[in-house]
């Protein structure tokens, strides 16, 4: 099966949901109207698309209307899938891998996929031809290493691991020299999300940042945080909250394939003005690929 067919699979309750709400309003349509346009915003707003960026959809779609003189409801429903796509692209999801070596730190609350993106995404990374680092910077616990050693050894990568409560920053250093003698492409970095001890994680994720930017300076560097499309709103907290320590460029969303609220992906996008760089629908290696606005949008509507 084919990534677009997975991801269609995996996307099939939010599918069914959005689609659902929409066709029902297009049941009894008439005329494109004002209540057509209404109708149209609750079903997204149900889809957990959000209410802000519901509204701003609507509002977009009723310029797009009159300036188009839009008449019948498949042209309406083709607009709609066009004023998601855009608020999508407003963003650039492209990772920024430029330099040899680059790195890539991924950051999110326990639970979120931190782990298994990495290894998908050093799969992906490998399967370009690229040699990936890993390290293991989560070492509040044995079981988290061990849970990344075996990703790393399903996507043939090289991990950095030291003893369970070494200092998170100097398993990054360490992984940074093994990343320059190997000449390695990326280095991607496992960190620890344990949020109720906010403070000493938050300093630890600084420290992580300065000793990358201190050995690494003109590395292109990407930090991810990693959400869980099922949390809803809850996602929109964590993200104010990790962006008290660190810039995040860009966003992971996992288990889009266990919820019906993947609308929420177009109001995450839309909220925090932050790209969605790559999306998991599984729990297999292969479930996970760079986001893509269009097939998203159609594996949706
Ligand atoms: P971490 O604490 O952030 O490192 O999270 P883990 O990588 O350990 O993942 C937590 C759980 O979520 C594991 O059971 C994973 O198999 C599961 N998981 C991660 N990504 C996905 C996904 O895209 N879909 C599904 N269904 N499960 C996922
Ligand atoms: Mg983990």
């Amino acid at each position: 099966m084919g990534f677009f067919d997975k991801l269609k699979q995996g996307l099939t309750k939010t599918k069914e949901s959005i689609n659902d709400k929409i066709n029902n309003v297009f049941k009894n349509f008439r005329k494109v109207d004002e209540e057509l346009l209404e109708e149209l915003e609750e079903a997204l707003i149900m889809s957990d698309v959000g209410m802000e960026t519901s509204m701003k959809i609507i509002e977009n779609l009723r310029d797009k209307i009159k300036t188009d003189k839009i008449e019948d409801a498949e042209q309406v429903k083709q607009a709609l899938r066009s004023q998601m796509q855009e608020i999508l692209d407003s963003v650039d999801s492209e990772l920024k891998l430029k330099t040899t070596p680059s790195v890539i730190l991924v950051v999110g609350v326990n639970g979120v996929g931190k782990t298994t993106s990495i290894g998908k995404i050093a799969n992906n990374l490998k399967k370009d031809g690229k040699k990936v680092v890993i390290a293991a910077a989560d070492t509040f616990r044995a079981a988290a290493v061990e849970q990344l050693e075996i990703w790393a050894n399903r996507a043939g990568c090289q991990i950095v691991k030291r003893n369970e409560g070494t200092d998170p920053a100097s398993v990054v250093f360490d992984a940074i020299k093994i990343t320059k003698q190997e000449n390695a492409d990326v280095l991607i970095i496992d960190t620890a999300g344990r949020l109720h001890n906010k403070k000493y994680l938050m300093d630890e994720l600084i420290k992580i940042k300065k000793i990358v930017e201190r050995e690494l300076p003109d590395a292109s560097k990407e930090t991810l945080m990693v959400l869980d499309a099922t949390t809803g709103q809850n996602a929109i907290l964590q993200v104010k909250a990790f962006k008290e320590a660190v810039n995040i460029d860009g966003l992971i969303l996992t288990k889009l394939d266990g919820t019906s609220k993947g609308g929420a992906v177009i109001g995450i996008v839309s909220e925090n003005n932050l790209p969605i760089k790559f999306i998991g629908v599984g729990e297999q290696i292969d479930d996970m690929q760079k986001f893509n606005s269009t097939d998203f949008v159609n594996s949706i509507i």
